[in-house]
């Protein structure tokens, strides 16, 4: 990495799934990296490959509280992303993206950093309009077990596009559909990581409802290169962009395959469906198409291979 390029990063969120890929690519290409995190759903173990690198530096901090650093870049990832974590403690869930987003906006705007935020296709709720492009504004139910999330999320967006307008800031709003890959969490209640433990213990399969609601899964690998090339981006491109993969699938035609690729004789057993859960989301990623130049490349069972390897490393097998 040349010495000109080199920035000071901070990634908040950085112990979790997705900040801890994040954190590898920038420290990677030579970047002083910082992250914060206040560790609850997030472990430093995720880490510890980089804990003796000169250009990384952790710092257990709750964004909800003002923070003071010196970076060039934010990418602002803090909030649990599991359903099971962020209705855990729904309040916090909503300070976290909201009083979160102030923050992290306000150090920005002090040190006309460029900012990212990581948005969801939450935000799209249980869509209408199928698939989702990004001018779609979302069928959101306020008051439900979801919206600390959806609401928080979308809140945030508003408070992005605020800071953007009122005060200029650069900012890039980022709508990642479900990802997966290693280190999920393997106890943290999504899909993916659910069916494969359960598969690899030869537990029952959880399939919540009939099965035929339909997620677009991407790997975690293609959506590090999207976060990457957003950031990257001429300044006059905000988002909100879809980042995720077309390929669609029902959550049965998902344990289907997760049982082939694992070889295991686990059983489908069928739960209750939780309140508000969408019942079809596929991004439509013509824009980060057309302004990232930018594809997912992994293919589902590619990637679900990778992601049960890396369990298999985690999980006691019975
Ligand atoms: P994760 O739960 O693995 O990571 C979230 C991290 O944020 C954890 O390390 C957690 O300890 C930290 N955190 C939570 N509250 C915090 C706070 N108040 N202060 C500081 N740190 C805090 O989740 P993830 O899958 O890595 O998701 C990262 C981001 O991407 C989240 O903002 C999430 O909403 C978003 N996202 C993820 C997905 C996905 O499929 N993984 C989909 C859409 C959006
Ligand atoms: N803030 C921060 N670090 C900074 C600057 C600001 O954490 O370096 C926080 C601070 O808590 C502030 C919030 O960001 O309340 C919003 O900042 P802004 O400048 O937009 O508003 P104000 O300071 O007027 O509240
Ligand atoms: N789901 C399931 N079994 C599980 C966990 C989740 O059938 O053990 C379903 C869940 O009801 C939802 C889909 O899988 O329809 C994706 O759930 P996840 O929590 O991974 O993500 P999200 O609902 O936030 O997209």
């Amino acid at each position: 990495m040349k010495a000109l390029s080199r920035k000071r990063v901070l990634v908040t969120g950085g112990a979790g799934f997705l900040g801890s890929h994040l954190c590898d690519r920038l420290v990677e290409a030579g970047h002083d990296v910082i992250y914060a995190d206040n560790f609850f759903t997030g472990s430093k173990q995720n880490e510890a490959h980089l804990l003796d690198k000169p250009n990384f530096e952790l710092m257990r901090h709750d964004v909800t509280f003002p923070l003071y650093v010196e970076v060039d870049e934010i990418y602002n990832l803090a909030c649990p992303a599991s359903p099971v974590h962020y209705q855990h403690d729904p309040v916090q869930t909503t300070k976290t993206s909201v009083h979160g987003a102030i923050n992290m906006l306000g150090l920005a705007k002090r040190l006309r950093a460029r900012i990212l935020q990581a948005s969801t296709s939450e935000v799209y709720g249980d869509p209408e309009v199928h698939p989702q492009p990004e001018s779609y504004w979302g069928k959101v139910n306020p008051i439900g077990i979801r919206s600390c999330y959806d609401e928080g999320k979308r809140c945030a967006e508003t408070l992005f596009f605020d800071y953007h307008r009122q005060h200029h800031l650069e900012i890039k709003v980022m709508r990642i559909f479900n990802t997966y890959g290693p280190r999920m969490h393997p106890n943290d209640g999504r899909v993916v990581s659910n069916f494969i433990v359960q598969a690899l213990r030869g537990e029952d399969i959880t399939i919540y409802g009939d099965g035929g609601q339909t997620r677009s899964f991407c790997f975690v690998d293609d959506l590090i290169n999207g976060m990457l090339k957003l950031m990257a981006s001429d300044a006059d491109f905000t988002g909100p962009v879809n980042i995720g993969n077309p390929g669609e699938s029902s959550m049965l035609e998902l344990a289907e395959l997760v049982l082939k690729l694992t070889n295991s004789r686990s059983k489908l057993k069928h739960l209750p469906l939780p309140q508000d859960d969408p019942k079809q989301r596929r991004p439509d990623i013509t824009l980060a198409k057309n302004k990232l130049d930018w594809a997912p490349h992994v293919a589902l069972e590619a990637g679900l291979r990778k992601t049960i390897d890396y369990f298999k490393t985690v999980v006691t097998q019975h």
